[in-house]
Parts: C-alpha cells; structure tokens; sequence
C-alpha cells in the first residue's frame, strides 16, 4: 500500500499556515525581536529549540489534511490525540459502496514479537488472499441487502469489517505531526500505518525543511 499512489488511500494537504520563520518568530518575540527572512542565525535557534526541548514555537504552525485510510490504520491513526482536531465520514448518514483495503502480501506472524509481524508474506498467500477477499466481498452484499431491507445505515455498517476505508479532515500543528510520524515510523508499529506516516515525512520536509529534521532527528 504507498498511500501517495493508491487510488483508495488519500494523503493530501489542503493548507499550510506557516513555515520554518514563524516558528524562529514565535521564539524571538521573548525578545521583542522579529526576522523578515531566514538567515543562518535563524536556522541555527531551530536546532536549539528542537533540540532544548522548547517545543511550543512549532505549535504555531498549522498543517490541514484529507486522510483517507482503512479504518484499523485510523484506530491507531486517532490515538494521537493532542495537537490535532479532526472531523470524520459518517456512515451513519452516508450508505454509498464501502471500500475496503484487500492486501496483496500477508506477513506472516512472528513466534519472537509480542506485537507485529514477519517481513515474509505466509507460504498460502494466493490462497488466503482470496479468503480475505470472499469474506470482505460478503460483508459488502450483506451490508447492501440489509440496506435493501430498510435498515438504517447507522445499523447496517455494523457488519463492514475494519479493513473499510474511512477519510476525515485532520489539522495538526508541526509539533503534533512530529510526534506522531516519529512514533509511527518506528520499526515496531505496523507497516501500514508507518506507510501513511512516510508518506507526511515526505511532504512535511517540503513545507519545513530546516524544522522538520530537527523535529525529527
Ligand atoms: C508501536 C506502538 C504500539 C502501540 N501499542 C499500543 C497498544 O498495544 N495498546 C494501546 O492502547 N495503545 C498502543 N499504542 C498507542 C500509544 O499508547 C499512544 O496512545 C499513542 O502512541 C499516542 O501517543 P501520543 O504521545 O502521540 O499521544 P497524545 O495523546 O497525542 O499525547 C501527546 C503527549 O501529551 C502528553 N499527554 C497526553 N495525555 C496525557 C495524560 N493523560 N497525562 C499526562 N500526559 C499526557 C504525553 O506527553 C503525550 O506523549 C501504541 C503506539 C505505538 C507507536
């Protein structure tokens, strides 16, 4: 799954307010003082905050996105909480096709790892694909005939298994999307989300390429 190329998935930034100076501005206003442009002296007090750990010079600016994802990567997507706002698809109100994610590789479990999985995809990996893929096409026909029967949609998507895709809008600050990517990029979270949190790595160094590093390093 590369969220950036997949035409279910969905990593787009709507809008960025700010930029690596109003992070240098909101620190220097301690001093009364404001830079017009970003100069070595600036980059460098960057690398002190980041580094000192005064981090609320990078609450300021404010970075909106669509994100579009099945809904297990979202469950843990949504445990980061502070510094972020969100508003997510309904499916109490909405009843069009759902869309799921069908993996083409299925990691095999690993005996050694409490959480987590292999690299390697199991031995039976056509066969059970096409497993998943008959379970995830019945969910859909019984979730559209009980749609059919007049069941509430709100009752109805009881039955649509968590590999459905759901999008919400989310505005974070560059501190909050630090913190989140740098966890989630880990080795130890699950490979699908760390798919979603390379893809904002990505982009966020285009919109901040002195703080982002430094957040991140
Ligand atoms: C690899 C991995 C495995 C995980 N496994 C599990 C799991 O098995 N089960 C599970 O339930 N969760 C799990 N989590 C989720 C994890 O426990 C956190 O909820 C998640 O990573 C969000 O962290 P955050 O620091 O961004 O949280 P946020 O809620 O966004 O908080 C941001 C920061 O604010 C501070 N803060 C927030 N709330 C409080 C508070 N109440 N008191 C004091 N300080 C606070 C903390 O400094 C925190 O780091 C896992 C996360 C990762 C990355």
């Amino acid at each position: 799954m590369d969220p950036l190329n997949d035409t279910k998935s969905r990593v787009e930034i709507l809008e960025v307010m700010g930029n690596d100076l109003t992070v240098v501005n909101a620190a220097r206003v301690s001093f009364s003082k404001t830079s017009t442009a970003l100069v070595d002296a600036d980059a460098k007090l960057i690398k002190y905050l980041a580094r000192n750990n005064h981090i609320s010079p990078f609450f300021h600016p404010q970075i909106r996105m669509r994100l579009k994802m099945p809904i297990f990567v979202a469950r843990e997507w949504f445990r980061h909480t502070i510094g972020f706002a969100r508003n997510e698809v309904s499916r109490r109100y909405v009843d069009s096709e759902p869309e799921v994610y069908i993996p083409v590789e299925l990691r095999a479990r690993d005996p050694n790892l409490k959480q987590g999985s292999k690299t390697e995809s199991i031995e039976d990996n056509i066969a059970v694909c096409s497993l998943m893929k008959d379970s995830m096409d019945k969910a859909v026909e019984t979730y559209n005939a009980m749609l059919e029967a007049k069941v509430a949609p709100e009752v109805a998507r009881g039955v649509l298994p968590q590999s459905m895709y759901t999008e919400f809008i989310e505005t974070g600050s560059l501190y909050a999307y630090a913190r989140l990517c740098k966890l989630r990029l880990d080795p130890h979270a699950q490979a699908e989300i760390r798919q979603y949190a390379d893809a904002i790595d990505r982009m966020m160094i285009r919109s901040f390429p002195v703080s982002w590093p430094e957040l991140m390093a």
